[in-house]
């Protein structure tokens, strides 16, 4: 998620120095002392929502990118785990192999390690805890000492822990909890049959969490197979992600009738398969699916204020393309993972910056690309300069032939900031991706009248590729 290397931790929020916010999320005080070790005082946020229902024992499915603190995320559960089986009082039997209580699966070595280094600095303080790592390209030996021996926690890439179940030298008919972390990654690199095998030679009754980018496709039909039906999901958006495959642009209007022609101009382009049209309120909402629906697209809205039975048809209807617009606020916004959604349009701004990121993650799911439009007017400039400082990125400003706003567009930027971008709205490069990607014309220049000819509506510039 970071957008540049060695930002570690970039997004996360320093703690007030006072309160410890991992002794209220329940963990075990000899956890919360070794995260306090590592400096860290508050949860970041898929901390803050993964670890309460982990600790209740909950199945999660849990979309959240590196450097959010999602390792921890899970370690820190598991560790809790561990903690209590110490606290028991049922000794295991000596000389009997018992196999891990927690088993990680990771796509990479390097992953394992780090998950590794974090399950020993996290549980510093876990008296005699016993990590082990298995992966391949290293020999065996010493990965078969380890499985032998007692064993608390095996973080391992699915393809040489295969190969020790095989041979009868992983046991692991304790395991408790079972973590998959980055398992779209697994699936992309052919680990399906192997994750499945090792999930059906693990107790019924274990607890299972999955962390991926994505769960649509292959990965949300392995987690149907794998969690249980109450399964929590957690999506954490992260607001410095890039997005590289999803394409910012501003639209700047003159007022709310230029607004709905650019609107409509939009959703009238060919390369629009489905749109989510957000608006600021859930009247705004119903408003525009009508004047939409008189239009002749087949649209509805999908808000708050809805019964859930209503927002779950509606939603089906959008799954199944009877939808090719969704009008929708906020509240409604984290539910929606449809692949097909190409655009994602601002009609309403959001009322805080980081729902800007979960709306534009409504496109671009399961590895497509998408389009994130926002159309603004002047009094939404505060929020604009809100959002660039929020994500750290720049959103190019784009024009549509024919529909060019009158009005300058308003200075977003003043002065320079440190670290960040600057200049005016054709000013430096943002950090995440080239600034007026696709030839766009950036604001501020000459600008033919709006309600000019309108040459088909194409978009000023060449076309996207896509
Ligand atoms: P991860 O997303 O697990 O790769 O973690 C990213 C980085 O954030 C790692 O260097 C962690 O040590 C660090 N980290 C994890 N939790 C916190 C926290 N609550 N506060 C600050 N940094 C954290």
């Amino acid at each position: 998620m970071f957008t540049e290397a060695n930002t570690p931790a970039a997004d996360i929020p320093a703690g007030d120095g006072e309160t410890n916010g991992f002794a209220t999320l329940g963990l075990h005080a000899a956890l919360v002392r070794a995260v306090a070790d590592s400096g860290y005082t508050t949860p970041t946020e898929v901390q803050g929502r993964a670890i309460p229902p982990a600790l209740a024992g909950q199945d999660l499915r849990v979309s959240s990118s590196t450097g959010s603190g999602k390792t921890a995320s899970f370690v820190l559960p598991a560790l809790t785990r561990v903690l209590a089986a110490r606290g028991d009082g049922k000794r295991r039997e000596k000389g009997v192999v018992h196999g891990p209580r927690i088993l990680v699966l990771t796509p990479t070595r390097e992953l394992a390690m780090q998950v590794s280094k974090a399950a020993s600095t996290y549980g510093t303080h876990v008296q005699g805890l016993r990590v082990a790592t298995i992966v391949g390209g290293v020999p065996y030996g010493a990965q078969l000492k380890a499985l032998r021996g007692p064993l608390d926690v095996l973080i391992a890439t699915p393809g040489r822990l295969m190969d020790h179940m095989a041979s009868g030298k992983a046991i692991l008919a304790n395991v408790e909890m079972l973590v998959l972390d980055e398992a779209d990654r697994m699936l992309d690199m052919g680990f399906i049959d192997d994750i499945r095998h090792i999930a059906e030679s693990l107790p019924q009754e274990r607890q299972t969490v999955m962390y991926s980018a994505t769960f649509a496709g292959h990965v949300g039909r392995l987690a149907a197979e794998l969690l249980r039906d109450d399964a929590q999901t957690i999506d954490v958006a992260s607001h410095t992600d890039t997005h590289e495959n999803i394409e910012q642009r501003l639209h700047w209007a003159d007022n709310g009738q230029h607004k709905n022609a650019l609107l409509d101009q939009i959703l009238s382009e060919r390369d629009m398969e489905q749109a989510v049209v957000f608006t600021s309120t859930q009247r705004d909402a119903d408003w525009l699916a009508d004047r939409l629906a008189d239009m002749g697209h087949h649209v509805a809205s999908l808000h708050g204020g809805m019964p859930q039975g209503r927002r779950t048809r509606v939603l089906q209807g959008l799954r199944n393309k009877q939808l090719r617009v969704l009008v929708a606020t906020d509240v409604a916004a984290r539910g929606i993972d449809v692949p097909t959604i190409s655009h994602v349009i601002n009609y309403g701004l959001p009322m805080k910056a980081e729902d800007y990121v979960h709306r534009i993650g409504r496109t671009g799911r399961a590895g497509r690309n998408g389009l994130a439009i926002t159309l603004a007017e002047a009094p939404d400039a505060g929020m604009i300069r809100r959002i660039q400082q929020f994500t750290t990125q720049q959103i190019p400003v784009a024009t549509i032939a024919g529909l060019e706003p009158q009005k300058p567009a308003p200075r977003l930027f003043t002065q320079r900031r440190e670290g960040g971008f600057g200049g005016g709205a054709g000013g430096d490069r943002p950090r995440g991706r080239p600034f007026n990607k696709g030839g766009f014309r950036s604001g501020g220049g000459d600008r033919p009248a709006f309600g000019g000819p309108r040459n088909g509506g194409g978009f000023k510039s060449s076309p996207r590729q896509r």
